[in-house]
């Protein structure tokens, strides 16, 4: 066999054998981070754009944010849309937020029956708030997939109930809690879109989820102190300027926020075109800071909360 012929046999050997290592150890007992979306908006970079699971002892039961593709990655994950408890959106940009659609068709074709909660942000002048955004897809005369309004008006076997959360402010803000999970958000600065931060605490362990977001209204620290897993977006490299600047925190930022917050891992996702290949830049700004284990996201990826 050529050198050649071996490498692909070899690279399909392994990306199979990974795949389903990761997939089964998602599923395993305890709780688990697996990243869906490892990209960001770009159709260049190799990934799906944002998306993650909180697993607990088999079941899928948090997931936060679904931007393309991620929905796909959802099916490689094994994950039951039955398991899911509810769906948490960091803003509304296309990148996390435009498979929603797509997991409620999905979810037609399952058994599900308990209505899902959906959180997400308020709106402003740019964007709708979450509730709006729902509508704008689902409501039925008005929205682009009115026909499936009966996942709104209660018709169909579950429901959908989109709650907006506020994107104002520094408080950090209690949402939610049931049976073993506590959600808590805060507004973050993502430009001019509203942006929330996510914190999920769930079996004694607790995981925070940056979104998109530049660090200026200093926030996240508080939200994410002591974590187990902070997943941050690390959208930009550290020379970046202006727009790019304005909406997203570079790597020593990231590093300060880990270090204040005292994270035990940062997991860096939402990898794109400009900072892929500089990985090794990336680190050496975030180790200036903290000195944590730190991992760059790959789709289908888990993390054992805490690491062991
Ligand atoms: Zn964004």
């Amino acid at each position: 066999m050529k050198l050649k012929q071996l490498c692909v046999v070899a690279c399909l050997l392994l990306t199979t054998a990974g795949a389903g290592h990761a997939a089964q150890s998602c599923r395993s007992a305890g709780v688990w981070l697996q990243v869906l979306g490892s990209g960001g908006p770009e159709l260049t970079d190799g990934r799906a754009s944002s998306g993650y699971l909180v697993w607990q002892d088999g079941r899928a039961r948090i997931l936060v944010d679904m931007g393309p593709g991620s929905m796909l990655r959802y099916e490689q994950s094994g994950a039951r849309i039955g398991d899911l408890d509810v769906v948490l959106l960091t803003h509304l940009h296309v990148d996390h937020s435009a498979d929603l659609p797509a997991l409620i068709k999905a979810a037609f074709f399952t058994d599900r029956t308990r209505d899902l909660p959906v959180y997400g942000p308020t709106g402003n002048a740019l964007m709708p708030d979450t509730a709006a955004f729902v509508r704008s897809l689902f409501a039925d005369p008005s929205g682009a997939y009115r026909y499936l309004g009966g996942y709104l008006t209660g018709d169909e076997a579950f429901r959908l109930l989109p709650h907006n959360v506020s994107a104002m402010g520094t408080a950090v803000q209690s949402v939610v809690a049931w049976q073993g999970v506590k959600l808590t958000a805060t507004a973050v600065h993502h430009g001019p879109i509203p942006a929330l931060a996510w914190r999920v605490d769930i079996a004694g362990h607790a995981l925070a989820f940056s979104g998109d977001m530049n660090g200026d209204n200093h926030t996240l620290p508080k939200l994410a102190a002591g974590v187990d897993v902070l997943v941050a977006h690390h959208a930009i490299p550290q020379d970046a300027e202006g727009v790019e600047r304005n909406l997203h925190m570079p790597p020593s930022v990231i590093g300060e926020i880990a270090a204040e917050a005292k994270v035990k891992q940062v997991v860096l996702s939402h990898r794109m075109q400009r900072t892929l290949g500089r990985e090794t830049e990336s680190k050496r700004e975030i180790r200036k800071r903290y000195a944590g284990p730190l991992a760059f996201a790959e789709d289908g990826q888990c993390f054992r909360v805490p690491m062991r």
